[in-house]
């Protein structure tokens, strides 16, 4: 007999079900029956008693009440949704505080949700890029149900957003907002032109077209916009703004009336203008979002590039003043035209954290992710080093390939021999930058690279290791992702 069949008929009475395997805040009881998740061995199952609602997986009987083992497949996180709706992302944008934590491997959930069960802050469970899916072999269904099984196990009934990040074309939009997502990030990249910024007045002349509506709306009026900040445009800086952004407007204008208008489909819209290198400047935020207010575009968030550098898995690096002094006139014109910044590649920025929270008037949103592959690689270094230095030495090998997918400042001759360090030292090489960001960009290959027989070199290990050690890695995530949120509410109200 399985475990978890020893305690269906114990359920209702006052036993502790953690010794059968039964994760106990997704005990749930509904009209003429039970269901909960269970660990039976390698393997999770939803149990789900007393009644058909539609679960596939092995039947069977307990007292003769019917019962199914449903793994955990998208079949079943749909059923699970419509039963339980608090296991369906919603549209929490609109709330004062929220954070995107993303889920690359499909098993952070649970460390996630620990952490927002203390803040009040929504968590926007499932956000992932294309990129990441495409490096993982994920899909956006995956990613959903691993939300989805994770708020069922863990009992989190708040609410949590569902975001198709950095999507750059409208059909991938539609995908994710027909799978149920509740949030897009349209990244504008591929409809801005940074490069004109550069251009000598004479090249911007010759480009630029005469706009006399536009003239008319900037030139010679100063805008006041409360807060201390005024704004004024001359011709030479708004011929450049047109050319920069005006493609970018025109896009944005077009996912909004397509996908967004009231009437299409219930969803929340975040503009990223953000993955340039150029800083955005005061003048052009503003510029960007009179222009979409022009174009009765309504959005949650926006997310500009801010002046410094935010690099992956390591803290702020740039100057902290000039930081703080332009990030405060972006809220200002955040509140003027009534939505929040969000802050991307948040994770472990932690120098910048309680600035943030502060000038936002603890209105934000904050895109973390990654971080949690790096705490399940901290995982691997404490309870297998043998598996940690093969990882470490793989990662090592692919590093130039996936440079190429992401802008760091990694230097491998800083990074310690793995094959020097005892095995107590190999977690500190997470406290060191460059052997985080090494580990930080290389999930892909690390994940999805075959042996000559097609067998993952390391994924499957990698997977059962974190099943076994699901209490550890948890706990480490409730601590990094905890942090995050105390500093960020630090001077919130202050
Ligand atoms: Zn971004």
């Amino acid at each position: 007999m399985k475990n978890y069949q020893n305690f269906i008929p114990l359920l209702g009475a006052k036993v502790d079900p953690v010794p059968y395997g039964v994760y106990p805040f997704s005990i749930n009881d509904i009209e003429g029956g039970s269901v909960f998740m269970t660990k039976d061995g390698e393997e999770t199952l939803i149990i789900a008693i007393g009644k058909d609602w539609g679960f596939s997986g092995i039947e069977f009987e307990s007292e003769g009440r019917p019962c199914v083992a449903a793994p955990l497949t998208h079949g079943n996180a749909e059923v699970l949704r419509k039963l339980f709706p608090f296991t369906a992302p919603i549209r929490v944008l609109g709330k004062e505080r929220t954070v995107g934590v993303g889920d690359r491997l499909g098993i952070a959930g649970p460390g996630h949700i620990r952490v927002f069960q203390e803040y009040d802050a929504f968590p926007i469970l499932a956000q992932q890029s294309i990129r990441e899916l495409n490096l993982t072999h994920r899909t956006y269904m995956d990613v959903l149900d691993a939300a989805t099984f994770a708020v069922f196990r863990e009992g989190y009934r708040k609410g949590f957003g569902a975001d198709g990040d950095h999507l750059k074309k409208p059909e991938d939009v539609e995908m994710a907002l027909k799978l149920g997502f509740t949030m897009i990030t349209l990244d504008c990249s591929e409809h801005m032109h940074n490069d004109v910024e550069a251009m000598p007045d004479s090249q911007v002349d010759s480009l630029y077209t005469a706009d006399p509506v536009l003239e008319k709306r900037y030139l010679g009026k100063v805008f006041s916009i409360g807060e201390g900040v005024s704004l004024t445009y001359d011709l030479p800086a708004l011929k450049r703004m047109k050319l920069v952004y005006g493609e970018m407007i025109d896009f944005a204008a077009s996912i909004y009336e397509r996908f967004f208008e009231p009437g299409v489909y219930q969803a929340d819209f975040e503009i990223s203008i953000d993955e340039t290198t150029t800083p955005t400047t005061p003048l052009q935020h503003f510029f960007v979002s009179n222009e979409l207010k022009e174009r009765k575009v309504v959005y949650a968030t926006l997310a500009p590039r801010f002046c410094g550098e935010f690099q992956k898995g390591v803290d702020y690096i740039g100057d902290l003043a000039q930081f703080e002094s332009e990030l405060a006139t972006h809220c200002a014109i955040s509140r003027y035209f009534g939505y929040k910044i969000s802050l991307h590649s948040g994770s472990d920025k932690f120098s910048v954290f309680s600035t943030f929270g502060r000038l936002t008037k603890g209105r934000f949103h904050v895109k973390t992710a990654g971080t949690n592959w790096l705490e399940a690689m901290k995982v691997v270094a404490i309870v297998d080093p043998v598996l940690y230095r093969s990882v470490h030495k793989f990662a090592l090998s692919k590093f130039e390939e996936v440079t190429k997918y992401y802008h760091v400042t990694t230097d491998l001759s800083k990074i310690a021999d793995v094959d020097t360090l005892t095995d107590a030292e190999l977690v500190k090489l997470f406290d060191q930058n460059d052997a985080r960001q090494l580990i930080h960009i290389t999930y892909g290959p690390i994940l999805s690279t075959k042996d000559a027989a097609g067998n993952y070199l390391f994924k499957d290990y990698l997977y059962r290791l974190w099943s076994d050690h699901e209490g550890l890695y948890s706990d480490m995530l409730f601590k990094h992702i905890g942090r995050h949120l105390a500093c960020l509410y630090k001077n919130m109200k202050g």
